[in-house]
């Protein structure tokens, strides 16, 4: 049974001309799938996406009247600083803020969202308004659902398959791929670039297309210490994923389990055979449990076992039943989501001048921008270099500064 490295789903808003070549590429093992997952709020579960309906009548009594109040009051309220904290309450006000969203902000970014970054709420919270929320909810696409639908795009043999279409294409096209090279380090010319290999190989181009994270790409360029210093003030959130083979043939209907709230380390529980009509094993299932963490903090290198063990009592405090568990397995991303920290533009800026001061490194994508994004703008990201790559072996620099600055309005779909 295939998994895929948390929940993924390609959202309906990617570029109609990017869908149509996976389509071309996947055929129909391609499927639109329609949302069906929870969130567990209140002590009680709801549809996720969220539907106005479910946010009326399964909420405890007041909640309803103190939200309608916020959004009354809503249009006369700033933010008194640009901070998560404060853009999500002006924009959701203090019911919807501290039920939902702040707590969720501490769990996913691990710091207070008083010391977020504005931007943060701005690229990360799409329904940032009560109008954009109550369009949603009306349309039953939700607070974080994919903009004006609630389906989905999924490949019948999981999210990977995406990445070995476009390989595959690559390589009928000429590409030569190397997968899991060590590179020692990147010497950026203003003619040409090198990347050499641990192996001592010396792979010369006229172009470097990157997307590892940029703290990363400066330490391997070399960068001076005035931009490593910028780097290391860049802080990326980890994550553990957490997979337990169960003995059962599902673990529930739902695609997905959301945990905002405090009481739980645990922020989604996906079920990879809910997400596609394939030849899954009918008798067995897996789930896997997202739990953010800081690299090598305890989380992090907690043992298999007792990280079980905090999403079977997230399971069953949230008044589910564990199948029997067969097996465990445990994944660390190290890498997974950008921090924006308040100030951290400040180093951002600096290190995105140094990048741009190398004409043959094009950096791009969530670690090589340092942006919250998806799949599908990673992949309009991919699109736009290679429309600016002229055939004459030309990149318009110009170009590329004016499209970073529209993949910054970028907001991510969950
Ligand atoms: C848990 C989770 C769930 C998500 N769900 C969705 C979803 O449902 N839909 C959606 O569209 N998007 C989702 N995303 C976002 C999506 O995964 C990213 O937008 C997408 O992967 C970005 O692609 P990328 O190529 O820019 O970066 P990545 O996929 O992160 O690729 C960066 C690559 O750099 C490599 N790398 C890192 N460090 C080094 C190094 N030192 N040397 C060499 N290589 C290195 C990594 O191994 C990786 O392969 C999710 C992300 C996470 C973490």
């Amino acid at each position: 049974m295939r998994v895929d490295l948390g929940s993924h789903r390609l959202h309906p808003s990617i570029e109609p001309r990017i869908l149509a070549d996976l389509q071309g590429l996947l055929g129909d093992r391609l499927q639109k799938r329609q949302r069906n997952g929870r969130i567990r709020l209140l002590g009680r579960w709801m549809g996720f996406p969220l539907k106005a309906a479910d946010l009326v009548s399964r909420t405890p009594k007041g909640f309803a009247a103190r939200v309608m109040r916020d959004a009354l009051v809503s249009p006369f309220t700033r933010p008194r600083e640009d901070t998560f904290s404060e853009v999500v309450r002006a924009g959701l006000g203090r019911t919807i803020s501290e039920t939902f969203y702040l707590p969720y902000a501490r769990k996913i970014w691990g710091i207070d969202p008083f010391r977020l970054s504005g931007e943060q709420a701005r690229r990360r919270v799409a329904a940032d308004s009560f109008v954009k929320l109550a369009a949603r909810v009306v349309r039953g696409s939700g607070a974080g659902g994919a903009r004006g639908s609630s389906y989905f795009w999924y490949p019948e043999r999981g999210y990977g398959a995406i990445s070995e279409a476009l390989a595959a294409g690559a390589s009928d096209a000429g590409a030569e791929l190397r997968l899991g090279e060590r590179v020692a380090s990147v010497e950026a010319g203003s003619e040409r670039v090198a990347v050499a290999t641990l192996d001592g190989e010396r792979i010369e181009g006229d172009f470097l297309f990157s997307t590892v994270p940029l703290p990363v790409l400066a330490g391997l360029t070399g960068a001076d210490e005035a931009v490593m210093t910028a780097a290391r003030g860049l802080r990326i959130r980890s994550m553990v994923l957490v997979y337990l083979v169960l003995d059962a043939s599902r673990f529930s209907t739902f695609d997905a389990h959301y945990f905002p709230e405090a009481n739980t380390r645990v922020t989604r529980i996906s079920e990879p055979k809910n997400y596609r009509d394939a030849s899954d094993p009918v008798d067995k299932t897996v789930i896997c449990a997202e739990i953010p963490c800081w690299f090598e903090d305890a989380t992090w290198s907690a043992t298999p076992g007792s990280l079980a063990e905090i999403v079977t009592h997230t399971i069953s405090d949230a008044g589910l039943e564990v199948p029997a568990i067969e097996r465990v397995h445990v994944e660390r991303l190290r890498a997974a989501y950008p921090v924006y920290e308040a100030g951290f533009e400040r180093h951002l800026e600096a290190i995105d001048a140094w990048v741009s001061s190398l004409p043959r490194v094009i950096t791009f994508g969530r670690q090589g921008l340092f942006a919250h994004d998806n799949a599908h703008h990673a992949l309009a990201m991919a699109y736009t270099a290679v429309d600016l790559l002229g055939p004459d072996g030309t990149f318009d620099l110009e170009g590329w500064e004016a499209a970073k600055r529209r993949f910054a309005m970028h907001v991510v779909e969950d």
